[in-house]
């Protein structure tokens, strides 16, 4: 049975989806695909907080048939509290190599009217590989801005978009 108590099903390739959003709040440093972005607002959470991460988890677990991350890392959990999403990405990771699973490719979009977050692309697919053994080849990560409408563009939040495929090992 799986996370939904439905028989498993003979393992083949499937995509997922995920979306997060978090509000920016003072005192709180942004962090965003494991990397610390200078800016003078951070995201607000349970954890750090990182939406990219989080749409990414989504869209893994998603695609694993296993439900989603308030399932797997419920956020009235105490000994998850500041924790690196980092280190949750790397536990879907294993729940989808548990499954029998590996990682095709992840395509990601991060929403934000700022700061910039082009110049940190590489160092955050390098880290978000690092956590889930992945080539940072096979990670996309796209930055657009809301062009100034609703929440994002008013810069009361970021929100991240995700896309994975995952096949049998
Ligand atoms: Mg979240």
């Amino acid at each position: 049975m799986d996370s939904n108590n439905l028989p498993l099903r003979p393992l083949r390739p499937r995509a997922g989806s995920g979306y997060d959003v978090h509000c920016l709040v003072e005192d709180r440093p942004l962090i965003l695909g494991g990397v610390e972005i200078p800016s003078d607002r951070g995201l607000d959470g349970h954890s750090d907080a990182d939406v990219l991460c989080h749409a990414i988890m989504d869209a893994l677990l998603g695609a694993a048939g296993e439900r989603d991350i308030g399932h797997h890392f419920p956020n009235t959990d105490p000994s998850l509290a500041g924790i690196s999403s980092l280190t949750l990405l790397e536990r879907v990771g294993k729940i989808l190599h548990e499954r029998g699973y590996e990682i095709g490719n992840i395509d990601a979009t991060v929403i934000a009217e700022a700061p910039k977050i082009a110049p940190h692309l590489a160092l955050m697919r390098e880290r978000l590989g690092r956590a889930l053994g992945l080539n940072p080849q096979d990670i996309g990560i796209k930055a657009t801005t809301n062009e100034q409408l609703g929440f994002v563009g008013r810069g009361e939040g970021i929100a991240a978009l995700a896309t994975a495929l995952i096949f049998p090992r």
